[in-house]
């Protein structure tokens, strides 16, 4: 019933929206089935995805050869591993073969921060490594980012906001006629607003959806995925906390742990496998 219902919410925009959206409009979400508002093409959104990252990382500080940095490439490539066998399973792994994942590292204590945009692009700032505690917390939040990135969250954003602002123009055309603003809704979009000042929270369906994800990411890739109840507990324990850029944009709501423990003992069978397989 909940996916015929969304079916029909995402039809609703095609006499809003114009021709354009004939040719796409809506997409499906991995493992949940979701339908989704799609109104940008996934080649424009890994090619907008590509130019946010390298400006954000020609910006700062990368940190290499530590072993922080290592601890992140490690669990980047499990993740990533997790997160191309998770697709192919759900008969989508044609989602996953145009990414080209890249974990980064920068060195900025101050913000507690961490995200994956679109085509496998993640970044961890120095100031979430202390909240992750360790690997399995490190593999925790990559897992919940990547998830968002494969149920293409981020296009989902990008595409309601471009309704907002764009209404019913051609929305290809604007796409390459106002590059500034497109930049910007893509930087909200992905989830580094902050770049730019303004900072959207993910949506409670977005951020359920990717902890379910996630989860199961964290237990395929081999780490406890209880290790998310304790990190999460930790994010609530902070509060309304506004330096906590993570926080910001992953609202920690009333429910969250109790639906996490609600998810686990589907992800602990992922987990329980990959222990029988690497004894
Ligand atoms: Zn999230």
């Amino acid at each position: 019933m909940e996916m015929r219902f969304s079916f029909i919410k995402c039809r609703i925009f095609f006499p809003l929206a114009g021709l354009f959206l004939i040719f796409s409009g809506c997409a499906t979400v991995p493992y949940t089935g979701r339908s989704q508002l799609s109104l940008v093409e996934d080649s424009e959104v890994l090619q907008m995805s590509v130019a946010s990252y390298r400006e954000v990382l020609s910006q700062s500080e990368v940190i290499r050869n530590t072993d922080d940095a290592a601890i992140l490439n490690r669990v980047g490539r499990r993740i990533a591993a997790a997160a191309e066998e998770f697709m192919r399973d759900e008969g989508m792994g044609e989602v996953t073969n145009d990414f080209n994942w890249e974990f980064n590292l920068i060195n900025d204590d101050e913000v507690i921060n961490a995200w994956c945009m679109p085509g496998g692009k993640i970044a961890f700032y120095t100031g979430i490594l202390p909240y992750c505690e360790d690997e399995s917390g490190v593999a925790v939040v990559m897992g919940h980012e990547v998830a968002h990135a494969l149920a293409r969250h981020g296009a989902e954003r990008l595409s309601q906001n471009l309704l907002i602002q764009l209404g019913s123009t051609a929305l290809s055309l604007s796409l390459e006629e106002e590059p500034e603003m497109t930049q910007s809704l893509a930087y909200i979009a992905f989830g580094l607003g902050s770049q730019i000042g303004f900072i959207l929270p993910y949506s409670r369906t977005h951020e359920y959806e990717a902890d379910q994800i996630g989860l199961i990411l964290t237990a395929r890739a081999g780490y406890d995925p209880r290790n998310a109840i304790e990190f999460w507990e930790r994010m609530k324990a902070q509060g309304d906390n506004s330096e906590l850029e993570f926080l910001s944009t992953h609202p920690v709501a009333e429910d969250r742990i109790k639906e996490i423990k609600e998810m686990m003992p589907e992800a602990l069978k992922y987990y329980n496998k990959y222990n029988q397989a690497h004894p």
